[in-house]
């Protein structure tokens, strides 16, 4: 089979590609290795599929290359127009939640099956369990083959194979592969948004527990200094029975799995600060009836607990080490990470094709012309919140244009 262009991966970034590509008249070939493609799409907002965030800044987005690269990339198709390609274009009306947005109907399957088929009425061919072991360069083109042997021929080839987490999907990081031995050089990989472990029996213990924190992360600590801070935000935090999740973990995940930072969470509004002179002004009250205004009962147990306090403790008895063992604990807790639990449980995979190896407005390879490369490939990724569906949507239109 001849074909013109080839996309690999029929998920997020390649239906976009081949929707685009196909709109532009080429004659377009999607391969997805799985029976079922884009089964990431299937899986993501726990079924509902988080498509887009409401609002977007630049800086919540991370490469290890090129800022203003990311930043070029991330203009190419702004917010509100891909709100209305996917309202209006694939006539799948989304709902705002909070920050993110959401198909109205609640279902990530329409998300998925609207793309596929507006990919294949404009008349690209959809082939499943095709899966890509090896693709070469030829004289005029490339020369892909299946895992079973099958061969075809493209003059133009767009890889959209997806990460390497969660590779029960069929995004099993194969993709990364094929780049390399088309002679890319990869930035290294590493798990993104992905919950953090701990070996601490009485964190575990809060488990279900869900609170906003604000969480600092900071570089490694070096000869007394404390390690430049890496980033921050304010979001809820959940601990698990095996560590730290949600929203706030997963967005500061990747300094601990990429940096090796350490996480410093602030549990209130109230500063070191505000701690210190609250409780230096104790009156007759105890530790708890003072924390417990401020923190879910368990957490303030634990927490006092974890500076040698009991419940019953007069805060006006406190010595001045265990205040501020206190203070520090509330506004500034290290959280005593032992580990992450790996691309297996990953929403992202950090690093990858430098922005810097691909033509800005075309994602061409600079290294192999007619080779473009679009979608979770890129050493490129965002917060939890529909941005990195953003990520994927801009970069396999512009892939699927050029
Ligand atoms: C549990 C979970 C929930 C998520 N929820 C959200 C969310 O709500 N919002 C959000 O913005 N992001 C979410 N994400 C992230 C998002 O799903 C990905 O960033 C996005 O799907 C990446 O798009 P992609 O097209 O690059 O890769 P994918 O969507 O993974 O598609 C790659 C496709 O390529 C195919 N493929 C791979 N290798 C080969 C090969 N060798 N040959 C042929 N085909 C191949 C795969 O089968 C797959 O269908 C979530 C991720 C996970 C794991």
């Amino acid at each position: 089979m001849n074909k013109g262009t080839v996309i690999i991966g029929a998920g997020a970034a390649g239906s976009l590609a081949a929707l685009f590509a196909a709109r532009a008249g080429q004659s377009v070939l999607f391969l997805d290795g799985e029976e079922e493609p884009g089964r990431k799409i299937l899986i993501s907002g726990g079924g509902r599929c988080n498509v887009l965030p409401a609002t977007v800044a630049d800086a919540a987005f991370h490469t290890s290359g090129s800022q203003p690269l990311l930043r070029r990339l991330l203009s190419a198709w702004p917010l509100e127009e891909v709100q209305a390609f996917f309202e209006r274009d694939l006539r799948l009306p989304l709902r705002r939640e909070k920050d993110k947005l959401f198909p109205k109907s609640q279902r990530a399957r329409d998300v998925r099956d609207a793309l596929v088929k507006e990919a294949i009425k404009a008349k690209a061919l959809l082939e499943v369990s095709w899966k890509v072991a090896a693709v070469e360069r030829t004289g005029k083109g490339f020369l892909l083959t299946a895992t079973d042997g099958r061969q075809l021929t493209a003059e133009r080839l767009i890889l959209a194979a997806g990460g390497q987490s969660v590779p029960t999907t069929g995004s099993d990081g194969s993709g990364f592969a094929l780049a390399r031995s088309l002679g890319h050089e990869l930035t290294p990989l590493y798990p993104a948004l992905v919950p953090l472990l701990t070996d601490d029996e009485d964190l575990r213990a809060l488990a279900g527990l869900s609170l906003p924190v604000r969480w600092t992360a900071r570089a490694p600590a070096r000869d007394g200094d404390p390690g430049r801070v890496l980033g921050t935000g304010e979001r809820e935090l959940l601990f698990t029975h095996r560590g730290f999740s949600g929203p706030a973990i997963m967005d500061a995940s990747h300094f601990v799995t990429r940096d090796k930072a350490s996480l410093h969470i602030c549990w209130t509004e109230r500063s070191a600060e505000d701690w210190g002179a609250a409780l230096a002004d104790p009156g007759s009250r105890t530790v708890h009836r003072l924390l417990r205004k401020h923190l879910p009962a368990r957490l303030a147990t634990t927490l006092a607990h974890r500076v040698g306090l009991e419940e019953t403790d007069r805060l006006a008895e406190l010595p001045r080490a265990t205040r501020q063992d206190l203070v520090q604990a509330l506004a500034n807790f290290t959280l005593p990470i032992s580990g992450h639990r790996g691309f297996a449980h990953a929403e992202v995979t950090g690093g990858g094709v430098p922005l810097a190896e691909l033509h800005s407005k075309t994602l061409e390879s600079r290294r192999v012309p007619g080779l473009h490369i679009c979608g979770e490939l890129l050493d490129a990724q965002g917060p939890i919140g529909g941005h990195n569906f953003l990520l994927a949507w801009i970069s396999g239109r512009l892939a699927g244009q050029a």
